[in-house]
């Protein structure tokens, strides 16, 4: 049984020290949110999870992590100052400003390939407010959503030589060591390289809690092919990959499905895209509402490493980029041929998967004495604490140090805490609420037996163990590599 809605996330979340609206004190910041102490281990174990899946168990992706500021130039050639923009109307009702293309009514129904004309569905009324459901809208104009600052002590606000951005993606920092990775690394096509790293963007609506924020933190690879592959069919084997790995996390395939993006609504970069839904909107009575994206998978051609090329040139011959001082192609020593590697691209939100995460792992169970007790199913990689070390009498001496030396003894094989802030039934409770695997209980018999229980998070069940066996017995049952990693493309 996955959360009912987000809320019920939220308030765990910031319950048990997941998550916590940012600058609280001062009134928050819109959809902005602060990662507590529980709520750093998720993020890290997801990321981690991410790295040693594609970067350790492959050999086949190089990581690296580029620099969030880059030069504009980057993004007057990756297309962004350009186009990386979003449709935005206001209500004359209610006065809410949201982003058009998200909105009821936007897309005419049917042939989703053709063109249409967006001010004259909004001037007809054909679109719907989120917000009152008024039609009296304004025509729809265009935002960048790229955060602007400048660079330098000296750079007035408005100088144009020291404009720069915040990274609206962490695939630019690909592209523009694409020559430095391939080289160093001696690799040959196909290779990949990832990244994990925030990026910004100035939503016109962000909201639904982790969902969509203005500062988010992005897990993406870059697959370098060949030119003449089946990159259709490439972009197929990526999505199932995926699939498998949100699977190995924990989540649920019921709560995943495919979209296959229409074609006019592809970004500049992209020939097709397929998007990972998650139903992150259970609640909803219709099906098709139920659903947002958790990841994408994007053919992006050779678009980024010939915009960046020195030698590249458009259809009529000429250059497509006066700046570049280096030219992005590959030399196939077998072919003997030069060319600009396509690309398929999994992007991914560390954000959008912790919150898929954690609804998918939400559950309840009632006790015996019939009261209501949430547990939190986290699959044993990704949960923050992997074992709680519990004293049953916290007044007596023997069994506290015990309690204490077993915790600093099992802490460099797998995260642990001591806890004996409470009776043990509320110890338990909050375990069990922020997923921890096991809880160890040393009690009276322990200082006799040098042995202590070990309690199963999932079954209630508990089973008697000898601390000098505990490392190992709790080892054995995390299995540190769940996820079978998937074969390679
Ligand atoms: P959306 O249309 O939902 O805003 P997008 O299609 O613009 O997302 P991509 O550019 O494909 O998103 O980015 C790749 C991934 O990065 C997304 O699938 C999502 O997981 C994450 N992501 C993008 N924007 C945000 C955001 N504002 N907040 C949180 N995560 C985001």
């Amino acid at each position: 049984m996955p959360a009912p809605n987000i809320d019920t996330i939220v308030s765990l979340a910031k319950r048990r020290g997941f998550v916590f609206p940012s600058s609280e004190i001062y009134g928050g910041l819109g959809s902005a949110w602060d990662y507590g102490p529980l709520g750093v281990e998720l993020c890290n174990n997801v990321k981690q999870s991410w790295w040693r899946w594609l970067v350790y168990d492959r050999d086949d992706i190089e990581g690296i992590d580029s620099s969030i500021i880059l030069n504009r130039l980057v993004w007057k050639y990756s297309g962004h100052e350009a186009t990386f923009h979003d449709p935005l109307v206001d209500c004359r009702e209610c006065k809410s400003r949201m982003r058009a293309d998200k909105l009821e009514g936007y897309f005419p129904e049917g042939n989703t390939q053709a063109a249409f004309d967006a001010n004259a569905r909004l001037r007809a009324g054909l679109v719907k407010c989120a917000n009152c459901g008024s039609t009296n809208l304004t025509d729809e104009r265009y935002f960048n959503m790229m955060f602007r600052t400048t660079l330098g002590a000296a750079a007035a606000e408005d100088d144009p030589s020291a404009l720069a951005y915040l990274r609206p993606e962490t695939a630019q920092g690909i592209f523009i060591n694409f020559l430095n990775v391939q080289t160093t690394m001696r690799r040959k096509i196909p290779f990949g390289i990832a990244q994990v790293g925030k990026s910004f963007r100035n939503e016109i609506t962000p909201g639904n809690f982790i969902l969509r924020t203005r500062e988010f933190e992005q897990m993406e690879m870059e697959y370098f092919v060949k030119p003449d592959e089946e990159h259709f069919k490439l972009v197929d084997e990526w999505v199932e990959l995926y699939v498998e790995w949100f699977k190995g996390l924990g989540i649920d395939a019921a709560n995943l499905k495919l979209h296959e993006v229409p074609e006019k609504e592809l970004a500049h970069y992209s020939k097709r895209t397929v998007d990972i839904m998650y139903r992150y909107f259970p609640e909803r009575p219709e099906e098709e509402r139920q659903w947002e994206e958790l990841m994408g998978i994007a053919y992006r051609t050779d678009f980024d490493l010939r915009s960046h090329s020195s030698k590249a040139t458009d259809a009529e011959g000429n250059r497509v980029n006066a700046d570049s001082t280096d030219d992005l192609s590959f030399f196939d020593e077998s072919t003997k041929q030069r060319f600009y590697p396509h690309v398929i691209e999994p992007a991914a939100g560390v954000n959008r998967t912790v919150l898929a995460v954690l609804m998918d792992a939400y559950s309840e169970k009632t006790n015996d004495k019939g009261e209501t007790r949430v547990i939190l199913k986290l699959s044993p990689q990704l949960a923050p604490i992997k074992a709680a070390i519990l004293p049953l009498a916290k007044n007596k001496p023997e069994i506290v140090g015990m309690a204490k030396a077993i915790k600093r003894a099992l802490q460099p094989v797998l995260r642990a805490v001591y806890d004996d802030t409470g009776g043990i039934g509320k110890l338990y409770a909050r375990q069990d609420e922020i997923g921890t695997p096991f809880c160890v209980t040393v009690d009276h018999q322990s200082l006799e037996d040098e042995a202590v229980t070990v309690r199963d998070r999932d079954t209630w069940e508990q089973e008697r163990v000898k601390v000098s066996d505990l490392a190992e017995h709790l080892q054995k049952r995390l299995k540190p590599y769940p996820v079978t990693p998937p074969e390679p493309v």
